[in-house]
């Protein structure tokens, strides 16, 4: 999205949204969603005494009359006066590219933070973070208008299906055995090791170490797609393996293999973002291939996902020419899956209506073979699943839930040691166990 286009948008709606009550009475509340439980947060959406809501994962924003709520200890009022027509949306692409906004960030979840502007002027983005030789912001982040009473991001466990109904079919066969956690820590050192900026020499030694990585596996075919990136010819790589029983039906597998950093043309390590994820891809295919899937997978490695998705683009343009976008039937897509900042561990499901039964299945495995928590959200940008998601194709991006503290972002300083292992294998178990439903044994 280019952010002029939305600073455009957002003059022009203004017209038709108004906010009708004096403000100098009510306050921001921020709810902590984990202290109260489902049960306490469906019924605090009716209160009267609350303009609108929102909810960002373990997070509820209310715009409320000025009085206490029943809630013993579990919110905070703000010390921000309330003017609900300088609210935005933003998309950060991380968390530090907030502060030198002119605004006050009232609520933060998943990717996204409801701020409000300081002044009447819409917030200046010019300061988000750019790619070096470039006037652009980083093209992940974007400014939106925002919309009151609406789910931005979900926990899992404040979900009532979670416990209610399970996708899973207990009897279909599911291979975690085969999943091997220091080979993906090999392979993300490996990644690592390459200069992997898109219009970079290193990666094309690092496609061409995938290429010869998934060449070793039995039943692989490997091809790549060519595309420009401006002048650059870029390229994914693909492994395809053909299903034994149902080779029409197609899932994808993906990941990108660029990487950026604040001088993206010196050096561009990408451990986390996203020697890490395509990495997880390479894993999967390894354990797929020594499991043959009764239905066809395509193992995929992304390139200029950083200037703009542009792998994930090219892949989605070619199944329309070739027709062949009905037979995929859903996309797990990995970016950033090896950070964590604490002992609890988390992931962030990120997609769109309809990919709602794959997220759920993920969701459920994550419940029956990890013991991370989960978070959902329906508001889908930045990285490589948006382009299927666009076609209407099902696809859900797996993503680290504390990405957007990772103090390493998008720098030179995202190396190997800040990567876990114990993260990725909560990720890649749940992904493992997710494809190996959808996809079948043979
Ligand atoms: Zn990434």
């Amino acid at each position: 999205m280019n952010i002029w286009r939305v600073a455009v948008l957002i003059g022009v709606v203004w017209g038709a949204f108004s906010f009708t009550h004096d403000s100098s009475s009510r306050v921001y509340h921020v709810i902590n969603i984990d202290k109260i439980g489902p049960e306490e947060l469906d019924r605090l959406k009716q209160n009267q005494a609350f303009e609108w809501w929102t909810e960002l994962d373990d997070q509820m924003l209310v715009l409320s009359e000025e009085y206490v709520l029943d809630l013993n200890q579990s919110y905070q009022t703000l010390p921000v006066v309330p003017k609900p027509e300088r609210l935005y949306l933003v998309r950060n692409g991380h968390s530090r590219d907030l502060n030198g906004l002119d605004a006050d960030i009232l609520a933060s979840g998943g990717k996204s933070s409801v701020i409000q502007s300081r002044s009447d002027k819409v917030p200046d983005l010019s300061c988000l973070q750019k790619d070096k030789g470039s006037n652009m912001p980083h093209s992940h982040a974007g400014l939106f208008i925002f919309e009151p009473n609406r789910v931005l991001v979900k926990q899992s466990k404040n979900s009532y299906r979670i416990q209610k109904k399970k996708l899973w079919n207990q009897d279909a066969p599911i291979n975690l055995e085969a999943l091997d956690v220091e080979r993906w820590l090999d392979a993300t050192t490996k990644l690592s090791s390459f200069h992997r900026n898109t219009k970079g020499e290193g990666i094309i030694d690092a496609r061409n170490w995938l290429v010869d990585e998934l060449g070793k596996l039995p039943g692989v075919e490997v091809s790549l797609q060519e595309f420009s990136v401006g002048n650059t010819m870029s390229y994914n790589v693909i492994a395809k393996l053909v299903g034994s029983q149902r080779p029409d039906e197609w899932y994808v597998v993906g990941g990108h293999y660029d990487s950026t950093s604040e001088d993206p043309l010196i050096r561009a390590p990408g451990a986390e973002d996203n020697a890490s994820g395509s990495a997880g891809v390479l894993e999967m295919a390894r354990v797929f291939a020594e499991n043959p899937p009764a239905a066809t997978v395509f193992f995929i490695f992304f390139s200029g996902e950083e200037q703009n998705l542009y792998g994930s683009k090219a892949h989605v343009e070619r199944l329309i020419e070739e027709g062949d976008a009905d037979k995929l039937k859903g996309v797990i897509n990995m970016d950033m899956i090896g950070y964590a900042k604490g002992d609890t561990l988390g992931v962030l499901l990120e997609t769109e209506e309809v990919a709602t039964e794959l997220m759920q299945l993920l969701e459920d495995s994550a419940a029956e073979f990890t013991d991370m928590e989960v978070s959902t959200t329906f508001n889908a940008w930045g990285s490589d699943h948006v382009p299927y998601l666009r076609k209407q194709i099902p696809a859900v991006l797996t993503i680290d839930r504390d990405w957007s503290g990772y103090p390493s972002y998008h720098k030179t300083t995202d190396t190997i040691e800040k990567v876990r292992p114990d993260m990725a294998a909560e990720i890649l178990k749940m992904n493992v166990a997710a494809l190996s439903q959808l996809a079948g044994l043979k």
